[in-house]
């Protein structure tokens, strides 16, 4: 009798990276493919997942498959065909693609022979929201129902990829529900994607509502219990519509019909460590090999989506207006130069200060928008210039109003301003350019009869803070919220009619090939949180480049001028979708150890390279220093520069970011 063998990633090394080995299985023993079983690694005996059985002959002396775990498999075959995809494609582990797939401390829980847990059912707090559904039984409008025509009839046959285009309200959630139980009456089951942000308990209500127990619900701020009790009930099959974030797209549905990634552009879509997947792509993936239906969602999709339903390999639906069909706001540009030379050194100009004290004259709010907290972001020597920087990082401290000290990229506070300069003694110490707590301060000043609000991540960190701060605007009890990205997305309120973006070149500046997209993309949402009531609205944009076509087409609500102006940049240098990048990082203590590495591998990198790919670097990281250590990295640019990968192993001191979403990590 020949001897069985069992393909097994292995979770728990030695210390070392996630691996799959190959064990024999006993005579006796039952394996199948997706199973818990547990295995030998030097002296210990540890938890992975049978992945492929009698894959290969057998060289030597091998180690037999200690048991198994629970009877039934805990990932399906679809879902290792996924995970060997993941691992080829960004150049990750095999075993740390599958371990992605099963929820963490399943794999710890596990004991030798038990059998699979009966669960007391531990129910998410989300799942308890109750809310009737009245849009349950309305006509679609007619953009929702050609989407919904197109949909279904990709669900009745192989499976298409769509992008729903359409603004925030044109009702596009109310396609995904009206899509997945079409997926349903076919006895398929769906996962829906929401950005972490966006999973607030009003979405998750809407779909809890309409489909009650079906509803599994996975994302980060779960328990490990609830995450792994909501996780089995899709495994079981008693839930077959999962709501969640990213990794939700490895819930084991037994037959998936239909993925939906709402707001397909947001960069947390993209894992920052291994396996650095992107959940659209693996979404897409996860059709081709399933035959589901995939449909990515976006006011603002990523120029790359959108060139690809341009070219035919996605196919577009555009949901062009809202139901109650209420216009965008009017957006006027700001020249902040101009308010320089007239002698204006607040950080409100004159237009939107006006504005801002009319709307409030007329008792209606506004929300300002600035994407920096803190008071000041550099402190300065103003006789030596000599910048306060965190030790660690070797960035500017920023100043916060309450006089401490922040690192906004290490976290490190120092109590106090030092009174007087640490390298010439100098008192002459000036805080320099502008965050949120700046901005509350002058609204203050401009509207000193409105309650002034701020909502940024210092702001809320005391709980419900976030909640607290939409009930006061929402009552009408505050008049005017100053915040991050907070304020851009979820706070649909009906009295804001006014909306100004107190700098809108801050992302803008940022030397990142995704820097003109997003700042497009924020200024959308923000701009959309104003005139959403009868009142209608506008809007004011300040700006230092009142010319860039970012900024022009966010204030005009142009995504399509937006789009083929970014399109045009990205085909001039060879960015995605005309080329395709892979960003490599490595770190040290010892500046010249990061310094040598990088030059040495960028060397080997261009003597292969060819027509690959184009070497670019090495240079510093965007955070050149972080916790104590020093990052360079190189860009890889070109038609194929995973291929040169394969010619130039890189070592692991190095990590591989296949197209990565943004270069300055
Ligand atoms: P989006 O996801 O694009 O922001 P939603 O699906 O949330 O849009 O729809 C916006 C609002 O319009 C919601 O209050 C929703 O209930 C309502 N709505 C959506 N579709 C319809 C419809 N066909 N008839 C009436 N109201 C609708
Ligand atoms: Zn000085
Ligand atoms: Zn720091």
């Amino acid at each position: 009798m020949t001897l069985r063998t069992a393909e097994v990633a292995v979770f728990s090394g030695a210390g070392g990276p996630a691996r799959t080995f190959t064990y024999g299985i006993p005579d006796g023993m039952d394996v199948a493919v997706g199973q818990l079983v547990r295995i030998p690694l030097a002296a210990r005996t540890v938890a992975g997942v049978a992945i492929a059985l009698d894959v290969e002959e057998p060289a030597g002396q091998l180690r037999n498959v200690a048991a198994v775990g629970e009877a039934d498999p805990v990932l399906r075959p679809y879902q290792i065909e996924l995970a060997r995809w993941i691992a080829g494609h960004y150049r990750c582990a095999l075993a740390d693609a599958v371990r992605a797939m099963v929820p963490p401390g399943l794999a710890r829980r596990t004991r030798t022979g038990s059998k699979a847990r009966l669960v007391a059912r531990r129910i998410p707090g989300e799942l308890t929201v109750v809310d009737d559904d009245p849009v349950r039984d309305l006509d679609a409008t007619a953009g929702q129902g050609e989407a919904l025509a197109a949909i279904g009839a990709s669900l009745a046959g192989v499976g298409s990829v769509f992008l729903l285009h359409g603004i925030t309200g044109s009702g596009k959630t109310e396609v995904y529900m009206r899509a997945v139980a079409l997926s349903l009456e076919r006895g398929r089951g769906a996962i829906v994607l929401v950005p972490e942000i966006g999973l607030t308990p009003q979405v998750v209500a809407r779909f809890v509502a309409r489909f009650g127990e079906r509803v599994a619900l996975l994302h980060s701020a779960l328990s490990e219990g609830e995450r792994a009790d909501e996780w089995r009930r899709v495994l079981a099959g008693t839930a077959d519509v999962v709501v969640g974030s990213r990794s939700a797209l490895f819930a084991p549905l037994a037959r998936p019909g239909l993925i939906v990634v709402d707001e397909e552009q947001e960069p947390a879509y993209k894992q920052e460590s291994d396996p650095r997947y992107h959940a659209v792509d693996a979404a897409i993936e996860l059709g081709r090999i399933t035959g589901a239906t995939v449909v990515l969602g976006s006011a603002t999709p990523r120029v790359t989506t959108y060139h690809a339903a341009r070219e035919g390999a996605i196919r577009l639906l555009d949901l062009p207006e809202r139901p109650g069909d209420l216009p965008l706001p009017p957006t006027t540009i700001v020249d902040l130069r101009l308010e320089l030379k007239a002698g204006n050194r607040t950080t409100l100009s004159r237009a939107l200060r006006v504005a801002l004290e009319r709307t409030i004259e007329k008792g209606e709010q506004a929300i300002l928008y600035l994407n920096r907290r803190g008071y000041a972001t550099v402190v300065l020597c103003r006789d030596c210039g000599h910048v306060l920087p965190c030790p660690a990082c070797e960035i500017p401290y920023a100043f916060h109003a309450d006089g401490r000290l922040v690192c906004h990229r290490c976290g490190r506070s120092e109590a106090r301003v030092a009174d007087h300069c640490p390298k010439c003694g100098s008192v002459r110490i000036r805080q320099l350019g502008v965050g949120t707590q700046r901005v509350e301060d002058d609204v203050r000043s401009a509207v000193p009869k409105a309650r002034v609000l701020r909502l940024d991540r210092d702001a809320v960190r005391k709980k419900g803070a976030h909640a607290a701060a939409f009930e006061l605007m929402r009552s009408g009890r505050a008049q005017v919220i100053v915040g991050t990205q907070m304020v851009a997305k979820g706070f649909d309120l009906p009295g804001v009619t006014l909306v100004g973006v107190i700098n809108a070149d801050t992302v803008l500046n940022l030397p990142d090939h995704t820097a003109a997209e997003r700042t497009f993309e924020l200024l959308t949402q923000v701009l959309g949180r104003s005139g959403r009531g009868a009142g209608g609205g506008r809007g004011i944009l300040q700006t230092y480049l009142p010319e860039h076509y970012a900024i022009r087409a966010a204030a005009a609500h142009d995504y399509a001028a937006f789009a083929e102006a970014e399109l045009a940049t990205r085909r001039q240098f060879g960015l995605p979708p005309f080329g395709k990048l892979v960003l490599l990082q490595t770190s040290a203590k010892q500046e010249s150890t990061v310094e040598r590495r990088a030059a040495e591998l960028s060397r080997a990198l261009r003597a292969a390279a060819g027509q690959d790919a184009d070497v670019l670097g090495p240079a510093p990281a965007f955070a050149a220093k972080k916790a104590g250590s020093h990052r360079a990295q190189t860009v890889l640019r070109g038609p194929r520069p995973a291929a040169l990968l394969d010619r130039v192993p890189v070592g692991p001191q190095w990590s591989i970011d296949v197209d990565p979403v943004t270069l300055l990590g």
